[in-house]
């Protein structure tokens, strides 16, 4: 097997025992990038010199016999809206085009404690907005599984990369889908945490109460890892949960025996595509052979969830991006006054759909509309969270499709906004009501395309949703796959 198609625990092997050097495991990856990158585009920037030095430093350690973290000199990448001190962070928009932050998120900052090798920085919908990495400011990220697809959004080039084995794993964040959509697109595991799990400190905000950072990864063991990495309270974040965190990796256990998953009725309705639909009843079966207990349940505010999203998220961006001003942040264009350089400024560096998201924000926000839309939203993201907690009154998970179809054909939405948000329709509503949830491969399509299904947890029960993803990867024995070439 080459380098490249490992996961970061099998890397972590290789490079403990010293059958591999950080160094040589580095230059595998980025020949990989150099192979396939022209193709799949999941990179905006590249950061050689910085990972070869990085890949060095944990060479000398393994030389001087140093026990090695879990991540150490394991090639990753980070998604363009998180901040990475020195290097370009550009939310794939004009209008940061130019922005190198002065400081790391914390979510680096945790990270690099672990001396991983950071690769790049990968593409995305503009400023996290979208659902098929086609809003990017700069250029399409193709799914490796078939270039004429989209690879999901908005963090497409963070599942891209590890599925076309271009990273060995990628940070990406989720407002309303944006890290298991892309990763059931490219048939990998994603994980959107729950709600102040991880600080936002350094993620570029779109829509605060909803964004969260997560890990896209060959397998759970990984995801587990990472989580490690980057969980807990953050001082500079004043959402972030003081509640312990615990070792994920002890969640990674072969037993779903006398678990209770309840199947939400609303989420298998018309639209769902038949090929997913039984995809994700079979793995229902696998749980129910395993031990488990399926039961049928009820989310009766489900139809409402997609419309008070696109209320929230773009209520909350619009006030977020009025920092872009072409004053305090990135690109300016002139005008003759102040007035007429913002609006220039604002109407050439943001793209069409970060426009449509501050124009319906403002609209919902506004005097005489607030108390229909955004009061009405906010009343109806109660009914959606209360929904959850009923439900977990009587089960432990959650299971349902993550997306309503496998990867659609590039072009396909772009002109149909409305379209590309009822994509959504299985995702928005944990992050509504903050709760973790995560993306598991369980089969493909008939034409070779990832489908994925998603399992909820209560709050800050993450480690149910790795216990049952775990056991559903190692009896199902999906191992690690990566598409031809
Ligand atoms: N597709 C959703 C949107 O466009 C979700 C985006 C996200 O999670 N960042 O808002």
């Amino acid at each position: 097997m080459n380098l490249y198609e490992m996961t970061a625990h099998e890397l972590h092997e290789l490079l403990a025992s010293k059958k591999i050097s950080a160094v040589e495991l580095t230059e595998n990856l980025y020949a990989r990038i150099d192979a396939r990158e022209s193709e799949i585009g999941a990179y905006l920037e590249l950061t050689r010199a910085q990972a070869l030095e990085s890949a060095k430093a944990v060479d000398a350690k393994i030389s001087g016999g140093e026990t090695l973290a879990p991540l150490e000199g394991i090639p990753c990448a980070i998604k363009d809206n998180i901040c990475t001190k020195g290097i370009k962070t550009t939310c794939a928009s004009k209008i940061l085009e130019n922005f190198v932050p002065p400081y790391d998120a914390t979510v680096i900052t945790k990270l690099r404690a672990q001396n991983p090798v950071i690769l790049g920085k990968l593409n995305m919908d503009e400023f996290a907005m979208g659902g098929s990495t086609e809003n990017s400011a700069y250029h399409l990220t193709k799914n490796p599984w078939d270039v004429t697809r989209v690879p999901g959004g908005s963090s497409g080039g963070s599942a891209a990369a590890v599925a076309s084995g271009e990273a060995i794993f990628t940070l990406g964040s989720d407002t309303g889908g944006s890290i298991r959509q892309p990763a059931s697109f490219c048939g990998v595991v994603g994980f959107k945490p729950t709600y102040g799990r991880v600080s936002r400190y350094g993620l570029v905000a779109f829509a605060s109460s909803l964004d969260q950072i997560g890990p896209l990864t060959r397998d759970v063991t990984d995801c587990a890892n990472v989580l490690n990495a980057i969980c807990g309270l953050d001082e500079m974040d004043s959402t972030s949960t003081a509640a312990p965190v615990p070792d994920f990796t002890k969640s990674l256990k072969v037993d779903v025996q006398g678990l209770k998953i309840g199947l939400p009725k609303e989420y298998f309705v018309a639209g769902l595509d038949k090929e997913v639909e039984d995809a994700v009843i079979s793995a229902t079966e696998v749980y129910e052979k395993l031990g488990a207990k399926i039961v049928e349940i009820s989310l009766p505010h489900t139809e409402y969830a997609i419309a008070t999203y696109y209320i929230i998220a773009p209520a909350e961006a619009a006030t977020n991006l009025e920092r872009y001003d072409g004053v305090s942040y990135g690109a300016r264009v002139d005008g003759v006054d102040v007035v007429d350089m913002m609006t220039n400024t604002r109407t050439e560096k943001f793209g069409e759909e970060v426009k449509r998201r501050i124009m319906i924000g403002n609209y919902a926000l506004s005097a005489g509309y607030y108390d229909a839309y955004y009061l009405k939203a906010l009343k109806v993201r109660t009914l959606i969270q209360k929904d959850f907690t009923d439900a977990f009154e009587n089960v432990d998970l959650i299971l349902t499709p993550t997306t309503p179809n496998p990867a659609f054909k590039l072009g396909e939405m772009v002109n149909n906004p409305l379209q590309m948000y009822l994509q959504d329709i299985c995702t928005v509503p944990l992050n509504l009501a903050g709760l973790p949830g995560i993306s598991i491969p369980c089969g493909f399509t008939k034409d070779l395309l990832p489908i994925g299904f998603q399992l909820i947890g209560r709050a800050l029960d993450e480690e149910t949703i790795l216990r049952a993803a775990f056991t559903f990867e190692q009896t199902q024995n999906s191992g690690v796959k990566i598409p031809k070439p």
